[in-house]
């Protein structure tokens, strides 16, 4: 990304820039991956819905994830029964199953009272797994812990084995990390699932391992290659990752402009014409954003902060080799997973157009004006 090009070019402010570049990259890496063990990789669309991440990832994918009935409804649009839909949510509804019947290939319970409710209808259209909660934490923070204490997602791996038949469903899905850079948790975790199952895993058809693994910050693939052609030799399973943030997270950037400055208790305060609406997790999980003009031997300092009337609403402190003056651009790097998908129009600041870029062009996408914000809080 050239980001002087960013920064002088004519996008508006602020704009979400979809880096097509990276997102190829992280495309290439995991297919790459894909031909090496024999695993299939799903796009997990909640990370970035948007369509022309969907539409770039589709030739490289087996198909997308979907936690709902709108997800899968996408996806559907998108692959046009071209690729699987895999499904799993604490949320299925009793009137959505139909629906969400036809449109995934594959949907996997989050507890055992859902399966006992929807398999044999769902069962006729689609093939059926279970989310197993492998009661296995990597995670200190309870908040991204699918395996903490009273977790609301899964079937407790101790309980699978005493409850039903595995001959009675064809899959099992997985998904106990976030964000994880080593597999060490992957292993620990099919190794817990064969100590329960056994040769019984030869039962089933397929095994989905999840995602929150970034695949393009793990330098040696080779203990993930070995433990998917193990999975598929030793129990002729089909293998399943179903990535958000290894795809999209390095493909998006949040260019904003310094609309005011002044010191508040001696420290400079930058306004910009973004929020924390446009990145909301910064706030939910008080994370600070990485940003590119950031320079720690910088001699200047400010505090970023977004525009809207919340006192937390506050990106953080960042030093710069030359003082910020209002006019002035930056860019948050990273951000292209759970950013747009969460983003919102709080005080009625409007969301960022989103563009796309390669090395060879910019484009405009998507403009959101008065009129979409109109739609939203008028009534029918
Ligand atoms: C969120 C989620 C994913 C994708 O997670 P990333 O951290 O973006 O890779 C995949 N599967 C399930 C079940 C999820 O909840």
């Amino acid at each position: 990304m050239d980001f002087q090009v960013l920064k002088d070019s004519v996008y508006s402010s602020p704009a979400f820039v979809l880096d097509e570049t990276e997102a190829a990259k992280a495309l290439a890496m995991l297919a790459d991956l894909r031909n090496q063990c024999g695993c299939k990789v799903l796009y997990s669309i909640k990370a970035l819905p948007f369509s022309a991440v969907l539409d770039m990832a589709k030739p490289f994918v087996d198909g997308f994830s979907a936690s709902s009935l709108f997800e899968a409804r996408l996806a559907g649009e998108v692959l046009s029964g071209q690729g699987s839909i895999h499904l799993t949510t604490p949320g299925i509804k009793t009137d959505e199953l139909d629906e969400l019947s036809l449109l995934c290939s594959h949907i996997s319970f989050n507890s055992l009272t859902q399966y006992q409710r929807y398999a044999e209808t769902a069962g006729a259209l689609t093939s059926i797994g279970l989310r197993i909660n492998p009661k296995l934490s990597f995670l200190h923070d309870d908040r991204f812990d699918p395996c903490r204490q009273h977790s609301k997602l899964g079937v407790a791996i101790e309980e699978l084995s005493r409850s039903i038949g595995l001959d009675q469903i064809q899959g099992l899905h997985i998904h106990n990390v976030f964000s994880s850079t080593d597999f060490t948790p992957l292993i620990k975790t099919v190794e817990k699932l064969q100590h329960y199952l056994g040769i019984g895993l030869a039962e089933l058809e397929w095994l989905n391992l999840g995602g929150g693994y970034l695949f393009g910050q793990i330098e040696d693939h080779r203990p993930f290659i070995e433990l998917v052609k193990k999975l598929k030799n030793d129990f002729g399973l089909e293998v399943y990752i179903e990535p958000g943030k290894a795809i999209v997270g390095q493909a998006g950037h949040l260019v904003a402009t310094v609309i005011d400055r002044f010191v508040s208790d001696g420290e400079t305060i930058a306004i910009l014409d973004t929020s924390i609406n446009h990145h909301p997790e910064v706030f939910e999980y008080q994370r600070q954003p990485e940003l590119h003009e950031h320079d720690p031997d910088g001699q200047y300092s400010a505090i970023l902060a977004g525009c809207t009337c919340l006192a937390g609403d506050v990106f953080g402190k960042y030093c710069f080799k030359a003082p910020l003056a209002v006019g002035d651009k930056v860019v948050f790097n990273n951000v292209g997973a759970y950013t747009l998908i969460k983003a919102n129009r709080f005080n009625g600041y409007n969301l960022p157009d989103i563009y796309v870029s390669n090395s060879l062009r910019v484009k405009k996408l998507k403009h959101y004006d008065y009129q979409d914000y109109r739609r939203q809080w008028l009534a029918d």
